[in-house]
């Protein structure tokens, strides 16, 4: 028996749903890559970057996925050699300071615990006793998609200035931007990079860099630059430069589709969006967690992102509710990830994402856990609506 035909949902953290205007608006003959639309869209892209990121910095655009915005951001402006710290919060910090070893870097783990965001008070400590400053570069992600963990990114930068620490501050906000509030500038961010298939609802394959003043006046000295992602090359004046070579025409249209799209709805109503739906998602959980089967896996409700949920079960199986969902309700979610791998559910709720969907997504989940006879309370799909229903009636 199955209840699937409709509509897939696509509520994983990563890559996320295409909007129908995204895919149009790629579907188009190739452009000369000298003149014409392609360099008009190119400006339109850069200035958008920085309206996101909230930047005067210089942005950069990579035919990449994130891996390839972490090799950028390392190798412009680092040398061999040099020293980075790595903010665990979950799996992608890790991943990033393990990519940062295969070019030549040394890599210090500062370490972290899954249910918790980075511990603010304990780096500075940790940063006051480098006083020699052997580290370089911390790298940290605002969002962790595989625990949850929302980093406090203005609470690191005060740390480092409170201990004096002149490293670059490198921020991966692939799963953040465009979903919560992020102020590279404000924040005394040095460098910020995202990807186009998270938040900003471009199908995978572009990534993006910005460079702070810092970032660049460390560019002038590194010695690990590599031709296809340097700065310099890029900056030159011929438009092909940009890309370094022919430009990913038609994501590059999309993405500039998808600028368009969070320009009409606002940023701060993105943000407010997000804010509404994940914290509906959690009400649910909340509920269905009552006798202790599952729960929010952050723990501290402040530090949980409103970008995805991951819910850590404690003693029921989570596969066949994901199972559930999939095969029978035609709603795919996450599984869990690194030292979660099987013993949870990640539910993204990023990008192009409208309450029919997340209240589709929840109720497929409350009738898959009923259906997989998980010890769970009922009602969970209730306490998202009557959130909901108190967010938006005005006071
Ligand atoms: C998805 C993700 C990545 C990896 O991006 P790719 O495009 O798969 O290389 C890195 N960091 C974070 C925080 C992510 O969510």
């Amino acid at each position: 028996m199955t209840l699937r035909n409709g509509k897939e949902f696509l509520m994983i953290p990563g890559p996320t749903n295409v909007p129908d205007e995204v895919l149009r608006a790629m579907h188009r003959p190739a452009v000369d890559i000298y003149e014409g639309p392609l360099v008009e869209t190119t400006e339109v892209c850069l200035q958008g970057l920085k309206t996101l990121f909230r930047t005067s910095g210089t942005p950069y655009i990579y035919a990449a996925n994130g891996h390839g915005a972490w090799d950028a951001a390392l190798t412009n402006t680092l040398s061999r050699g040099d020293k980075v710290l790595v903010l665990e919060s979950g799996r992608f910090a890790l991943g990033w300071g393990e990519a940062a070893c295969i070019s030549g870097l040394e890599m210090e783990v500062f370490p972290g615990d899954w249910r918790k965001p980075v511990d603010v008070a304990a780096l500075e400590e940790h940063l006051r006793a480098d006083k020699g400053h052997s580290i370089k570069a911390i790298l940290v992600v605002q969002v962790d998609t595989a625990s949850g963990a929302l980093n406090d990114i203005s609470g690191i930068r005060r740390a480092m200035d409170a201990a004096w620490h002149p490293a670059l501050l490198m921020v991966d906000t692939i799963a953040s931007l465009g979903c919560v509030p992020f102020e590279m500038d404000a924040w005394g961010v040095d460098i910020a990079l995202t990807g186009s298939q998270k938040g900003l609802m471009t199908p995978p394959g572009l990534s993006f860099v910005a460079a702070g003043p810092r970032a660049i006046e460390a560019h002038k000295t590194a010695d690990m630059r590599v031709n296809y992602f340097d700065w310099t090359f890029r900056n030159g004046p011929e438009h092909y430069q940009k890309y370094c070579g022919t430009p990913p025409e038609h994501l590059l249209f999309g993405f500039r589709e998808a600028l368009r799209m969070i320009e009409a709805e606002g940023l701060d109503a993105v943000w407010q969006r997000h804010r509404l739906l994940a914290e509906a998602t959690r009400r649910a959980v909340a509920v269905w967690g009552g006798k202790g089967a599952l729960e929010m896996n952050i723990l501290d409700p402040a530090s949980r992102s409103d970008s995805v949920s991951v819910i850590r079960f404690n003693d029921a199986d989570p596969a066949p509710v994901r199972a559930f969902a999939r095969e029978t309700c035609g709603v795919t979610v996450g599984g869990t990830i690194g030292e979660l791998a099987g013993k949870g559910l990640r539910i993204g709720h990023m990008g192009h994402v409208n309450a029919v969907m997340l209240l589709g997504t929840l109720s497929s989940l409350e009738l898959g856990l009923l259906q997989s006879r998980v010890a769970c309370d009922r009602g969970g799909v209730q306490a998202a609506i009557d959130y909901l229903n108190d967010a938006l009636t005005p006071v």
